[in-house]
């Protein structure tokens, strides 16, 4: 199993979902929205690349944690690498919540590798770009109008 690629991690958030969690910034994304806020994290060769059993390890030793959430960058360009992790995190009955600027129904298709798989896991989906028009403050958990959030394994 190739190492994950992240940004970074924050093991005790409280914006990125309900509850206590801990957050992993994948590196790489390929959509490059425009007034992204994290543009450091589009290049795939960024960032630094970590072992998934050092992370399972870390939220195992968090007996806090409400859920983990997946953001980035584009986790779903790492769907793979996210797998174990995912798998991990829902044997341990954690919420876990993924960021994507794909839509839920191109994640559904076959044009992202292992997003399907990946889905399996994921209990709540923030979905597509962010678009710099429709930004706003006021929604939680999500950047702009134009992002849904998916209770992915009712849908
Ligand atoms: S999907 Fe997210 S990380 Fe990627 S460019 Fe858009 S806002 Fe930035």
């Amino acid at each position: 199993m190739k190492k994950l690629r992240i940004a970074g991690i924050v093991n005790d958030s409280i914006v990125d979902g309900p509850g206590l969690r801990y957050t992993i910034f994948t590196q790489g994304c390929p959509h490059h929205c425009e007034g992204c806020h994290n543009p450091q994290t589009h290049p795939f060769k960024g960032g630094k690349k970590i072992r998934q059993k050092k992370i399972c390890d870390e939220i195992q030793k968090n007996p806090l944690l409400y859920g983990v959430t997946f953001s980035g960058g584009d986790p779903m360009s790492q769907a793979r690498e996210l797998l174990p992790i995912a798998k991990f995190v829902k044997e341990k009955g954690l919420e876990l919540a993924c960021y994507t600027g794909y839509v839920f129904e191109q994640l559904l298709g076959d044009s992202v590798p292992y997003a399907r798989e990946l889905l399996n896991y994921i209990d709540i989906l923030i979905d597509g770009k962010f678009v710099l028009s429709q930004k706003s403050l006021n929604l939680k958990y999500k950047g702009s109008k134009n992002q849904r959030t998916i209770d992915v394994q009712s849908s």
